[in-house]
């Protein structure tokens, strides 16, 4: 059986796993990385474009992340988090691209206004107060907010067209959001990385087995998905970046820190329309409101997608239940995640998740008339015939034991390494993609620092002028990156 020995493997080739070795690469070329994947390709499971509704999650649309609490105030806190994760994602790409290591940026990201949109008297009141926060700081500046039909419908027309002329209707709009193409970007920072060599990216390649070895470090079991080779790779770190598998895969590597953790898969769909006179008469993702008890992810959107040099519209997602872990999983991924250690967390979570579990369970039996219903709330004339359903990536939403409530259910990202961190894990899929840098950054902290070479940050803060400095409080560090990475990833607003 042949033997490979590296200094980094990345397990998963989906935007996680290409973002840190990408990271690492600048910091420390001559870094061994070795990236495998059991599918043929790159970005085919939560990163494709269809597989996620490609916001460029900053905070400025979508509700669940401005809560409002008992006593009627409102947080910003959650929405500005995401909106500096994105902005280190924005500003990683422009390095990049100013540097040739990215091609076209208009392959991956365009600028796409974010609205959110409400209907009712109480939901109005909520959103008003919403943009009087936001409108006010420097992070949304420029941010719009009307209750009038004529506005709206300038704004997006389909939103309007065929309303009762009598609802009561509110919205904003902030005119720097962005539609992302996570799977073309993905492909490009995966040339970028076969240039850096020494980088070696296997696919077909499954890791089935992880262990401890005693000179430090794991050895991974490997099998090729095509010809059943079994291969050993000797590896002083391992990342875990394989979306839905990596709680199967920390549970296959054994380290106490992963004891505890058990997942929840969420399945979704889509309605599709690619009809080019409705599809273009639509440029904005357009954010409502959840329904009770669902979960955040399930918050429906109409978004203009921007997918292969055409424009899209898109629907959704609508929840579903499947026991895989991965969209080309298998229906046994969930029942052999159960471990007698995150047994009663799980159930904790269902006991104190009921409107939750209400939600899912009407969301699967929903007729295709339910379904359709939901889109003629955001988009009255719609038509069926000009729609097609399509199948979302899958997402396993983590459950942690909890000392008080026995498990609570993460909305979040979980980042979850070994003591002597040489392994690490990214569980969970809130924001997601457009917290990868972020989220990167996080890890590189936690289980590269001594792996770096010194000045290592001084390094970073070359390619990431905001890095170790907050955003939402330098309004002039904020319009000065906005304004760099707006004209060089030719976004057209800023
Ligand atoms: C419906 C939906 C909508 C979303 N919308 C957004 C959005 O609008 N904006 C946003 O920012 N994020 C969004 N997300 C989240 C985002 O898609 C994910 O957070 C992100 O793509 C995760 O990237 P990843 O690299 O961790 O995982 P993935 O892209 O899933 O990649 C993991 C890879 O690991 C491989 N793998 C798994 N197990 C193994 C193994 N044992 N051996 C080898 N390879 C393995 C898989 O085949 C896969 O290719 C959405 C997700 C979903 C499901």
């Amino acid at each position: 059986m042949t033997l490979t020995s590296v200094d980094v493997t990345l397990v998963g080739a989906g935007i996680m796993s290409v973002t840190l070795g990408t990271l690492l690469k600048q910091l420390r070329p001559e870094l061994r990385v070795l990236l495998l994947e059991r599918l043929p390709q790159e970005a085919q499971e939560s990163s494709s474009a269809w597989n996620n509704a490609g916001t460029g999650h900053a905070g400025n649309c979508e509700l669940n992340y401005t809560p409002m609490a008992a006593d009627g105030s409102i947080s910003l806190a959650k929405a500005l988090d995401i909106n500096e994760a994105f902005d280190l994602s924005r500003q990683f790409w422009t390095h990049l691209v100013r540097a040739g290591a990215l091609g076209s940026p208009e392959a991956f990201i365009q600028g796409v206004p974010h609205m959110s949109f409400v209907l009712g008297e109480e939901r109005r009141a909520y959103l008003r107060e919403r943009h009087r926060l936001m409108s006010a700081h420097h992070c949304y500046r420029g941010m719009a907010y009307s209750e009038e039909r004529a506005q709206v419908a300038e704004w997006a027309p389909l939103l309007i067209e065929g309303r009762d002329p009598g609802a009561t209707i509110s919205a904003t709009r902030f005119v720097g959001g962005t539609d992302v193409n996570f799977g073309a970007l993905t492909s490009q920072l995966l040339d970028h990385l076969r240039s850096c060599p020494p980088f070696e990216a296997r696919f077909s390649t499954a890791v089935k087995g992880l262990q401890r070895r005693q000179e430090g470090g794991w050895r991974l079991e490997t099998r090729d998905q095509g010809t059943g080779e079994p291969r050993l790779i000797d590896s002083g770190t391992v990342f875990l970046g394989a979306g839905g598998g990596a709680l199967t895969l920390l549970q296959k590597a054994g380290i106490p820190e992963g004891r505890g953790y058990g997942g929840f898969p969420v399945s979704g769909l889509w309605l599709r329309c690619s009809h080019p006179e409705v599809a273009s008469r639509h440029r904005a993702k357009v954010y409502g409101m959840a329904a009770a008890g669902s979960p955040p992810m399930s918050v429906p959107h109409l978004d203009t997608r921007l997918v292969d040099g055409r424009q899209w519209l898109l629907f959704g997602p609508y929840a579903g239940f499947s026991t895989k872990f991965l969209k080309s999983g298998s229906l046994c991924d969930w029942p052999g995640s159960l471990r007698p250690g995150n047994l009663l967390p799980q159930l904790a979570v269902a006991r104190d998740n009921l409107a939750l579990t209400e939600y899912l369970i009407g969301q699967v039996f929903a007729s295709s008339e339910e379904r359709f219903a939901a889109l003629q709330n955001f988009y009255p004339n719609a038509r069926s015939s000009d729609w097609s359903l399509a199948v979302a990536g899958q997402r396993v939403q983590i459950i942690k034991a909890d000392a008080r409530r026995g498990g609570v259910l993460q909305f979040g990202t979980e980042v979850v390494h070994a003591a002597d961190t040489s392994l690490v894990a990214v569980l969970g899929a809130s924001p997601g993609a457009s917290a990868a840098v972020a989220i990167s950054l996080e890890i590189l902290r936690s289980c590269f620092r001594e792996k770096l070479p010194d000045g290592w940050e001084r390094t970073l803060k070359r390619i990431l002028p905001s890095y170790g400095e907050a955003i939402r409080l330098d309004a002039d560090l904020c319009r000065r990156i906005r304004s760099e990475s707006a004209e060089v990833l030719r976004l057209g607003m800023s």
